[in-house]
């Protein structure tokens, strides 16, 4: 009996763990994919084409605009993103969990088209402890960590209209607050729609 998969877009600053607290998430759960966008800022070092992202050149990426392939999109930071929309609609159907991790503006468009979506916020504890975590991710100038803290305050503000929000204490406890999430969805009327379907036709 095929339970409908879950749409969960992540949201959260630059700096409040999204990343980590997914792949620790996604360790732990067999049937839950997060979706590769595809992007036309450059690969940095170590990242692969098909894993990290889909690299494309700003022409195959309106080509990809103009048929319709894209879930959503935004321009960031002068730069494309965009959710390829194939892979999600067939992994749902197959009833998967899809998990986006996208900015602001492309998960109001998700929300928008598909309001089944949940929409999850992770929230650092505090903006002192996200400058902390900025500061000592060593990968940026001081200029540069407070340009992403000053993002910040202008994107925190998105998870008032948010589903659910998680505050990143920690790695594990957040991660286990967003598998909570996933499994609360499974068991939603929305998710055992075909189960009760399968039930009353015996
Ligand atoms: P980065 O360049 O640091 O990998 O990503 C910059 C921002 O783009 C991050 O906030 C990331 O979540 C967001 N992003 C990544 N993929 C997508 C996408 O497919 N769509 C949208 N709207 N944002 C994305």
């Amino acid at each position: 009996m095929n339970k409908t998969g879950t749409l969960m877009v992540l949201i959260g600053p630059s700096g409040s763990g999204k990343g980590t607290i997914l792949r620790e998430l996604l360790q732990m759960e067999e049937n839950t994919f997060l979706s590769v966008s595809a992007t036309t800022r450059p690969p940095r070092p170590g990242e692969e084409h098909g894993k990290h992202y889909f690299f494309l050149s700003k022409e195959e990426f309106q080509a990809l605009i103009a048929e319709g392939g894209l879930f959503e999109y935004a321009c960031y930071v002068g730069n494309y993103y965009g959710t390829p929309k194939a892979p999600v609609e067939e992994r749902l159907a197959a009833g998967s969990n899809v998990i986006l991790e996208i900015e602001v503006q492309g998960a109001k468009q998700v929300k928008q088209m598909f309001p089944e979506a949940v929409t999850v916020f992770i929230l650092p504890p505090s903006l002192s402890e996200l400058k902390r975590r900025l500061v000592d991710r060593n990968t940026e100038d001081l200029e540069t960590v407070e340009r992403r803290l000053e993002t910040a305050l202008q994107e925190i503000p998105y998870a008032y209209e948010c589903d659910y929000v998680v505050v990143n204490r920690t790695i594990p406890a957040a991660a286990a607050e967003l598998r909570a999430i996933l499994l609360s969805q499974s068991c939603s009327q929305r998710a055992m729609r075909p189960v009760i379907e399968q039930v009353l036709q015996g």
